[in-house]
């Protein structure tokens, strides 16, 4: 195990993440693409209610991804 590695390794980082539906309020495992920039925001339907949540994903310099799902009002 390589812990003390300061170069974020793209293959390290989260690929999935809990999610709380804003609008159900149910936990749903979303599926996350760290090949792209370490900020994203995109939309995607909730597999429960299916409605779309406006997501905001973030991957720190330890490869941990910090997801927020917004309704489309805000
Ligand atoms: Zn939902």
């Amino acid at each position: 195990m390589t812990v003390s590695e300061p170069v974020p390794d793209p293959a390290d980082f989260d690929r999935v993440a809990d999610v709380t539906c804003p609008y159900c309020g149910e936990e749903v495992e979303v599926i996350l693409d760290p090949g792209g920039a370490s900020h994203q925001q995109y939309v995607e339907d909730c597999e429960v209610c299916c409605r779309p949540w406006h997501l905001d994903v973030r991957w720190d310099r330890r490869g941990d991804a910090s997801v927020t799902a917004r309704t489309e009002e805000q």
